[in-house]
């Protein structure tokens, strides 16, 4: 029986009518005329069916099968469904594949002789407006931004409506194209509304789903009182144009998760200003590079990953956020240091904060949904629950010394009053997930409620015992009594063989091989039943609403206490971490310094298991010596040095110990890491340029403090042309005081060690030990980071470790000595700031062994090129 023939026969009479004449289908086409951009689940008896286009759009993304029906004169119509109780799980698929969803259900119960049920749009599902458990990932937040573009730049306001939290962002032009969508990156934002015209200004929008409305539903005097309401006012100092465009953006995303029928009173929202040069801003092939959420191949891992030890989910969401937001206030800081240096050296009260921790539900997410009015009785109980063990926390942490946890003992005390209690009083020890279900009430809690389940005892007890005495009354062993929605109760009388049936026996229904009766008297208990049931579900949905209500009430102080709770729990998270892996943590001051003894890189020592990470140490004043150029052949360690340099001084400054045997540096205000740049090819740019542009931002953006980590800049294009470039960017990064910060340069064109004629450059080689002496065939990868350039490429060498035949390494041996001979290759000649092309006009062949990446080959494209070298050559024997 398909889903529309249950409903229809339900509501709309005999499933042979005239479907175009079902009230159904014109509650169907109100929803759609309502939300039009949205595909429509209208609840149809046990589904949620899709009609017309939107089924067939549907039905691949669902994976169910597409059907149709004949709606009169509309002709057929496609149609698939899916069955109600799994909602979540095809919505969900639904957004993950960029649709907006718009939920209509039945808002009364069906029951027999209603013809039809009232239905209307409950819920808009969108990318950036969840709030349900099912379709969120527990530590991942997942917001949404207001934007609004004004002359000066752009005002944002980026909303979690999940919990209430968000960030106002002020965005001027000078900022750079890409400033915002890094925010937004940040920021984890996966949907933005704009106004006509205004998603123009985000210069990358990546996965972010875009919805525009109408600039006059961005209200700025809605902005106004929710900050007003939160006792926030304006930054001082800030360009009113922005400010007033942040607000207005607020007055907008607000308004749109109304439109999603989210509440959205000003108890939730947690409106709060970025505050200027807290926080590192991170651009995103930084964030890619070092691979801080998302591991670079599917099944690596992330920093994150490797990191996280916290024990609740909005703990695991603020230690994620604070991941991509690094700080940069030596305040703050030093605060976050401080408290997770006092759970490191006290590890009881760690263990025992981890331990009240461990049964601490979703605090912020759970009190949100009652606000939303979308709770169910189970997430009561789970609030209630963690509530219960907040004291428990609090006194663990209240004698604690650290500013941070001091904060947070404060901040947990001051949860709400007598909530969990009334919850723990009102909910039965096992309630159900959903509120349609019923039977959540404990009994004795509202005596309303008590009256009618003992009204209808009597007569769910004549029900109950009807089978049994109707069988031994009649002597029929096959009479059984069954419930539907159509028919109410009935008996059941199975088979064909009849004995006589009582006379009051009433036949109302013919089944293939059974026939169902009622009788008067059965008819009377089930409508005293079937009314109580309706008036305890009533009753039962009054008192959870009361129940939300209190919750709502108690927003802010329960916001309160969330927030106390993710911040202990992130700060845990680290020093349990740190503990764990055996690192230290770092001094950081105002100087410039960089001194990393004996680091390592956190996911690479993670592969490839204990003892076995060469570790390195990276020492600069930062003043003097602040540019290392870093030489050596390729798989000697440059790329996994470089980047384990960014990730320790990252890690550092989130207030985490890092991989060292001792640390300390300068405050770092920004880092960015160009690590072999991959071709953008669906982007129609070449790998050099990508490089380049990336190149172009950073040179744009960095300070004196900025930590630069540039990988073979310039392998992307021909060799001369590579070495040019890199040389040009190292002089400006050694001359000009406005970007003369910390730089660790890797690259392969050895030529560029003749740059230590700059003061605060030094050469650093990856060292190799060649055996035996007779080079190219013998070489081991120490991963050492040592002083001095490298005086050439090793490109044999690999080539012979990657299995290529050694007469053929030899012979290539052989060619390029006789190449270098007749076109030697000179050190660059630099003249002041003047880049001069540093190499007279070389062989072509050398030219391309040079360019060439070895690592990127299979042994037998390798043996390929040598010999078109040798016929190129005319040398071929
Ligand atoms: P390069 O950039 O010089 O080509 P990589 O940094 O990519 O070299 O390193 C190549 C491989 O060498 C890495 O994948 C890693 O397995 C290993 N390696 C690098 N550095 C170390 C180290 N310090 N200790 C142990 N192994 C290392
Ligand atoms: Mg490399």
């Amino acid at each position: 029986m398909s889903a529309v023939d249950a409903a229809g026969s339900a509501e709309g009479g005999p499933s042979g009518a005239r479907a175009s004449d079902t009230p159904a289908l014109r509650q169907y086409l109100a929803a759609k005329r309502e939300h039009p951009d949205c595909l429509v689940l209208f609840r149809l008896g046990d589904f949620f069916e899709i009609f017309g286009d939107d089924a067939v759009k549907a039905a691949p993304i669902l994976g169910v099968v597409l059907t149709g029906r004949d709606f009169g004169k509309g002709g057929r119509m496609p149609m698939c469904g899916v069955p109600h109780h799994s909602l979540d799980g095809y919505a969900r698929r639904l957004l993950d594949a960029g649709l907006k969803v718009a939920v209509c259900d039945q808002i009364e119960a069906a029951r027999p002789g209603v013809k039809l049920v009232a239905r209307r749009v409950v819920r808009v599902l969108t990318a950036g407006t969840l709030v349900e458990d099912a379709l969120l990932d527990p530590g991942v937040s997942r917001r949404c931004a207001g934007i609004f573009p004004v002359a000066e730049g752009v005002g944002a306001a980026v909303l979690d409506f999940s919990t209430g939290e968000c960030q106002l962002l002020l965005v001027p032009t000078q900022a750079g194209d890409s400033a915002l969508s890094d925010d937004l990156a940040r920021l984890e934002t996966a949907e933005v509304v704009a106004p006509d015209g205004g998603v123009g200004v985000i210069s990358d929008l990546g996965q972010i789903a875009q919805t525009i409305r109408p600039a006059d539903r961005f209200d700025h005097g809605r902005g106004v009182s929710i900050l007003a309401a939160a006792g926030q006012s304006p930054p001082p100092g800030e360009s009113a144009q922005l400010v007033a465009a942040a607000l207005r953006a607020l007055g907008g995303v607000v308004s749109y998760g109304e439109e999603s029928f989210l509440k959205l009173p000003d108890a939730l929202l947690r409106p709060r200003w970025r505050p200027a040069g807290e926080v590192m801003e991170l651009d995103a092939p930084t964030r890619r590079s070092l691979e801080l959420v998302e591991p670079l191949t599917p099944g690596g891992k992330s920093l994150l990953r490797l990191v996280d030890r916290t024990k609740t989910s909005p703990g695991a969401r603020r230690l994620r956020s604070w991941l991509q937001a690094p700080l940069t206030d030596l305040g703050q800081l030093t605060n976050r240091q401080r408290g997770v240096a006092e759970l490191v050296e006290q590890g009881t009260i760690r263990a025992k904060v981890r331990q009240a921790l461990s049964g601490c539900s979703d605090l912020d997410r759970l009190s949100a949904r009652c606000v939303h009015g979308v709770a169910g009785p189970r997430d009561l109980q789970h609030l209630a629950a963690t509530l219960e063990r907040i004291p428990q926390l609090a006194s663990i942490l209240a004698g604690a010394s650290s500013e941070p946890l001091r904060n947070a003992a404060q901040g947990l005390g001051r949860g709400p009053i007598g909530v969990s209690e009334l919850l723990l009083r009102a909910l039965v020890a096992e309630p159900p997930a959903l509120a349609r279900d019923g039977g959540f009430i404990r009994p004795g809690f509202d005596s309303e409620l008590d009256q009618i389940n003992e009204g209808s005892v009597a007569a769910r007890r004549y029900i109950s015992q009807l089978e049994g005495e109707e069988r031994a009354r009649t002597g029929i062993k096959a009479l059984k009594v069954g419930y539907n929605r159509v028919f109410g109760y009935y008996l059941e009388v199975r088979g064909s063989s009849q004995r006589a049936l009582p006379l009051e026996y009433i036949r109302r229904q013919t089944l293939a091989g059974a026939e169902r009766y009622v009788t008067a008297e059965l008819k009377e208990q089930e409508t005293v039943v079937l009314s109580a049931r309706e008036r305890a579900l009533h009753r039962e949905l009054e008192l959870l609403a009361e129940l939300l209500g209190a919750v709502s009430s108690s927003a802010a102080e329960i916001g309160s206490v969330a927030s106390a709770l993710a911040e202990v729990d992130a700060i845990q998270g680290l020093a349990e971490a740190g503990v764990e892996l055996g690192w230290v943590l770092p001094e950081i001051d105002l100087s410039r310094r960089l001194e990393l003894l004996e680091g390592r890189h956190p996911l690479v020592e993670d592969v490839m298991g204990p003892g076995r990470f060469v570790p390195n140490d990276a020492v600069m004043d930062g003043e003097t010596e602040r540019i290392w150029l870093i030489t050596g052949p390729n798989m000697a360690g440059k790329s996994t040095f470089l980047r384990q340099v960014a990730l320790i001084c990252l890690l550092g400054q989130v207030g985490s110990l890092v991989p060292c045997r001792a640390a300390r540096w300068g405050l770092v205000d920004r880092i960015f890491t160009r690590v072999g740049a991959q071709d953008d090819l669906a982007g129609g740019r070449s790998t050099f340029m990508v490089e380049m542009a990336e190149m172009a931002e950073i040179l744009g953006q960095a300070t004196p403090r900025s930590l630069l980590v540039l990988d073979e800049l310039g392998r992307g294009t021909s060799t001369y042309d590579g070495m040019s470039i890199a040389q040009a960017i190292l002089e400006y990064l050694h001359d000009s005081p406005r970007v003369a910060g910390r730089v660790l340069f890797s690259t392969h064109y050895h030529e560029l060690t003749s740059l230590e004629r700059l003061p605060a450059l030094r050469n650093y080689r990856a060292e190799v030990d060649e055996q035996g002496g007779e080079a190219p065939l013998q070489v081991t990868f120490l991963h050492t980071i040592v002083p001095g350039g490298a005086d050439r490429s090793y490109g044999l060498n690999v080539a012979h470790l990657a299995g290529i035949p050694s007469p053929v390494v030899e012979r290539a041996a052989e060619i390029l000595a006789s190449l270098e001979l007749e076109h030697p290759v000179a050190a660059p000649e630099l003249g002041g700031q003047q880049l001069s092309l540093p190499l007279p006009a070389a062989h072509p062949v050398v030219d391309e062994l040079r360019s060439l990446r070895v690592d990127a080959m299979t042994p037998l494209e390798a043996l390929q090129k040598i010999s078109d070298w040798q016929r190129s050559t005319g040398d071929s024997k």
